[in-house]
This record gives C-alpha cells, structure tokens and sequence, in this order.
C-alpha cells in the first residue's frame, strides 16, 4: 500500500491512486506529498513545485543587445 504524508499540514493518506502525479499534492494546502511504499520515498507532484514552471531563460540563448553607431 502506498502511503502519502503533507510535510507541511501534517495530513495523510493512503491509496494507489498516489501512484498517478495527479493524486500527489495534497487536496488541503496544495504542498507535494512525501509518498512512500515503505522503502522509497518520493516526492509528490505539486504544480507549485513543478520545474516547467521555472521562468528563468535557457542559458544557450544569450540576450543579445545590439549598439547603433551613428
Ligand atoms: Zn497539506
């Protein structure tokens, strides 16, 4: 059985339906969950901890400013 833990409200749950990134984030406060099976643990899937989020630009594509000489 795969059980789920909110390292932030201190709730949890238990389920397979923790297997799908879906089920990862706890329903209260929207933290990922630490999920283990008893062996592994992993963390949940939160759409605020998501990496796709991340704004920061990719480093092979420098900004580049041209200067107008006149
Ligand atoms: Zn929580």
């Amino acid at each position: 059985m795969i059980e789920g833990k909110c390292p932030k409200c201190g709730s949890r749950y238990r389920g397979w339906a923790m297997l799908n990134p879906r089920h990862q984030t706890c329903p209260r406060c929207g933290t990922a969950l630490e999920i283990t099976d008893g062996e592994t643990v992993i963390e949940g899937y939160s759409p605020f901890t998501s990496p796709s989020i991340d704004v920061s630009p990719p480093p092979d594509k420098p900004i580049k400013r041209e200067k107008k000489k006149q």
